[in-house]
């Protein structure tokens, strides 16, 4: 530590200690400066170099400091956050040129992963989501909130199975931090799942803000809806919401008047999907790339706005489960598909409005520029004509959602009026408020360019006045502007000069109304900067208090964004409208898988049927050879039937799908592996979830139970899984299972419900051709050796595969022992009939034999060879 302590240095190491879980950033000047540990942290994280402000002193007592400049900090923000550190931002509270000894600072805010706001650290089609969980019992509450757009949204889970309800919803949203109560914090498998599977930063919040009447009083202090008619268990959804609102306040010490509405998930709106399925199923980002190339979301994205492409994300995370509420989105969906010049035309439209929901978010909270109001602006002015453009349209959601639109043209009328077009980027240096709006900037801004002429003036006047000829006024820095008189005019200098300077040969006057004269031409530059910022914030005041309405409007046109995008995709896919309702019934026709059939680049997709319902054909057991087509089969159900209840239309001729309540998938390896458990460890949890969650109502995709174990134990297990999902007793709900075990293709009969299906597969000599068409009855072959020599498996490994399946078939007995493997430099031993000669040798007992056997042995086999 340094020897003595600076007064400034006193003040940031108290706000440090005040914070002692965030990285201070200090202002100092034009820089963020971060000292002792700070320092050290961030110019290792941001390799950035290390300094020091006392290079005098000996090198212990020297503070390590590193900063970065003030107008570039958002780039270093970002890259912190997106490290997982928090960062307290200090600001300077005056100005450091005026101010009397210590500068005044404080920290404005504490910026963390979860309560960005700034364009430039989020994605533009994505949400950014803190979570805060309350536990008590066998309840939870969560509570998530986005502060860019505003959004609130919170749900309660009781009774069996809320935790894995409650896991599943923090997947859905999956927020980047979250606050947790006491009760939360000391639940590790809730803070791993959080850390581990999420990459969620987690916080302990303030636990006294979760009781429920605090939690009750803060949030009827914070929303303006939402908070009547809740069942009982929304208290705990209150609680989390309190938790959250103490954290955001701390963080955010600013107005967050955009939290206008508590929204209220009550369990039933919405299809639960666990993060196993959604991550399978690749709905938003594929397995193993993580990227949105090759996910659904990739086919069904076609949104114009950013509102848009943050709703479809969420629509897609949600399907509905009512079927009046899916119907009216696929209604409005068919309208919009049946008219494809309105569709370009709406689409055109919504390319150029900009992002009305972050746009009044940073308005309410404080950092919005006068770009943002000229944006705003820009974006609530192509309502009239998105308005005009849906008025043919009359399915009842179009509607509503055309009404629900407010152009606000009053508060857009005063906001082009005051602001120019291009404004800078800076509201603290002026040049954005637009001639003619306010008659004290015209002036002032008269005054900066016409400072001459009024020099002028001054002087044809008091030349006029003296009579004095060579009067002339002029200006230097130690006096400011003064009147010169030649020494001849002296004597008729009149009373009200004041004498400043005498030279040689003139002297310098200066009178009350020059002086003044100089103080409106140096002083305009700073009035004018404080009256255009002050004119800023009350038309960003004006424009904050239309939150409600801004909020209301961005909802609609994100949804109409989805809904044409959705139009979009189904014309040029030539998908269907699917049949939606309560029925058992999956009956699809000629369908096809969404992703697939877009990258197959040299193929035709081949469409295939499905055909599930309660009764006859509740489980199809699905073979067929590797590499058939059996998971694309499966994945395109599942993805049809989510895309159905999405309320978009399906790749396929015809669809009826009774709505399920979960779609669970059990699929190729999973991205648990990771964290440490086996690969059959895994398949066999995901097993236990789905079977203890599923319901009647269900959808299970189930691909090669037991793959992972012997092949007895294996093929036990999936017969048993098999059984306990036909079962109606137990499950007895709709399953595709796709299996290698050929035995089981035999419950066909035997278990009522289950129906075999194949994917034809045709052998042509060593090799097979794929017909990709799923056909009733149970596969006739495997085809695996041909599908490995595919695949490039070297030829010598399939040759000896065919050897040991033809004798594994001949004998029905286990593998033959295996065949010592020839160097590279030997002639292979399948070349010269191995076969014949190991058998031989495997036939001959050594011990027995004489030498004259011997020798007539070796005869033999070099006979054989
Ligand atoms: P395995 O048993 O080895 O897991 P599989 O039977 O599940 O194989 P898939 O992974 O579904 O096979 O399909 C393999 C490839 O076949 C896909 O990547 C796709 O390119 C192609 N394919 C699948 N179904 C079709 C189809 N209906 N039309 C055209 N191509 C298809």
């Amino acid at each position: 530590m340094p020897a003595e302590i600076t007064p400034m240095m006193k003040q940031y190491l108290q706000m440090k200690a005040e914070h002692p879980d965030c990285i201070l950033m200090f202002r100092l000047g034009d820089f963020y400066e971060m000292f002792n540990e700070d320092a050290k942290l961030v110019s290792q994280e941001l390799d950035l170099t290390l300094t020091t402000r006392d290079r005098n002193k000996p090198p212990e007592q020297r503070t390590p400091m590193c900063g970065v400049p003030y107008h570039s900090v958002e780039a270093y923000l970002s890259r912190l956050i997106a490290k997982g550190y928090k960062v307290a931002i200090c600001e300077q509270m005056e100005d450091p040129a005026t101010a009397k000894g210590l500068v005044d600072r404080d920290i404005i805010r504490i910026v963390t992963p979860g309560t960005l706001i700034e364009s430039s650290m989020l994605e533009e089609g994505k949400n950014n989501f803190i979570a805060a969980v309350c536990l008590d019992g066998e309840a939870a509450g969560v509570c998530f909130c986005d502060i860019s757009t505003g959004e609130v949204s919170a749900a309660a889970f009781t009774g069996p199975g809320w935790e894995e309800h409650l896991t599943n919803e923090l997947g859905r949203f999956s927020p980047r931090e979250a606050v947790l109560d006491a009760a939360a914090w000391d639940c590790q498998s809730l803070r791993d799942f959080l850390k581990a599977r999420l990459e969620c930063r987690c916080e302990k919040g303030n636990e006294a803000d979760f009781a429920p009447d605090r939690a009750m009083e803060l949030c009827q202090k914070q929303f303006r809806s939402g908070l009547d008619s809740l069942p009982p268990e929304g208290e705990y959804a209150v609680r989390a919401c309190g938790g959250m609102l103490t954290y955001l306040y701390d963080t955010q010490k600013t107005d967050l008047s955009h939290l206008t509405a508590f929204h209220y998930t009550a369990g039933g709106e919405f299809m639960e999907l666990d993060l196993t399925a959604r991550r399978n199923l690749e709905l938003t980002e594929t397995l193993r790339g993580k990227e949105k190339k090759g996910s659904l979301l990739w086919v069904l994205d076609k949104t114009r706005t950013a509102m848009g492409g943050r709703l479809i994300r969420s629509w897609m995370e949600r399907p509905l489960l009512s079927p009046a509420q899916i119907n009216k989105r696929l209604d409005a969906v068919e309208e919009l598909v049946g008219d494809a010049i309105a569709r370009q035309e709406l689409s055109a439209c919504l390319r150029e409005v900009t992002d009305l929901e972050r746009l009044i978010g940073r308005i309410v909270y404080g950092t919005a520029g006068a770009r943002d109001l000229t944006a705003l602006s820009s974006g609530l002015g192509k309502l009239p004509r998105l308005r005009e453009l849906l008025s043919p349209f009359s399915s009842s959601l179009l509607t509503v959602l055309r009404e629900a639109m407010d152009d606000l043209p009053a508060l857009r009328d005063s906001l082009d009026r005051a602001l120019v077009e291009e404004p800078p980027f800076s509201v603290r240096e002026g040049g954005f408020i637009r001639g003619g709006w306010n008659a004290d900037v015209d002036y002032l801004r008269d005054i900066q360019t016409n400072g001459k002429g009024m020099v002028a003036q001054v002087e044809a006047r008091e030349k006029e006045r003296t009579g004095i000829k060579s009067l002339k006024v002029g200006y230097n820095k130690v006096f400011g502007y003064y009147i010169e008189v030649s020494k001849s005019y002296y004597d008729q200098v009149p009373e009200d000069y004041i004498r400043k300077q005498t030279l040689v040969n003139c002297e310098r006057f200066i009178t009350q109304e020059l002086k003044e004269m100089e103080h409106t031409i140096l002083s305009a530059q700073d009035k004018l900067t404080a009256l255009e910022y002050e004119l800023f914030c009350q038309l960003r005041e004006a424009a904050a208090a239309q939150v409600d309405a801004v909020q209301r409007t961005a909802a609609a046109v994100a949804q109409v964004d989805v809904l044409l995008s959705f139009a979009a995709v189904a014309a040029e896919g030539r998908y269907c409208k699917p049949e939606v309702d309560l029925s058992d019934r999956l009956d699809i026709v000629e369908g096809r898988h969404p992703v697939v059939e877009k990258v197959l680049k040299d193929a035709l997709f081949v469409p295939n049927d499905v055909h599930l319902d309660g009764k006859d054909n509740l489980v199809a057991i699905i073979t067929g050879p590797n590499m058939a087509g059996k998971s694309t089969y499966m994945r395109q159900t599942a993805l049809t039937v989510l895309m159905a209840q999405m309320g978009s239309f399906v790749p396929a001729k015809s669809a009826r799908i009774g709505v399920v309540d979960r779609v669970f998938t059990r699929i190729g390896a999973s991205d648990d592996l990771s964290a440490g458990q086996s690969t059959f460890m895994v398949e066999m949890t995901e097993v236990a979830e789905l079977l203890k969650n599923a319901t009647p109502k269900s959808l299970l995709i189930l691909d090669e139970i037991g793959r992972g174990t012997s092949t007895y134990d294996g093929m036990a297990i999936a017969r048993a899984v098999l059984e306990y999902c036909a079962d109606k007793r137990r499950l007895g709900c709709k399953t595709l299972f796709a299996t290698h075990y050929h035995e089981l293709t035999c419950l066909e009969g035997e278990i009522p419900g289950v129906k075999n299906y194949n994917v034809a597969a045709k052998k042509r000599k060593d090799d097979v051709i794929f017909l990709r068409k799923i056909v009733p009855g149970p596969a006739d072959q495997s085809y695996g050796i041909e599908v490995a020599s595919l695949a490039g498996v070297p030829d010598r490994v399939i040759r000896r595969s065919r050897d040991i399946l033809s004798e594994l078939e001949s004998q029905g007995c286990p593998a033959p022992a295996p065949v010592q493997a020839p160097a590279d430099d030997q002639v292979s031993f399948l070349d010269m009939g191995a076969n014949q000669v190991a058998q031989r040798l495997r036939q001959t007992n050594l011990d027995t034999l004489t030498p004259i056997e011997a020798l007539n042995l070796v005869y033999e086999l070099k006979k054989l060879l």
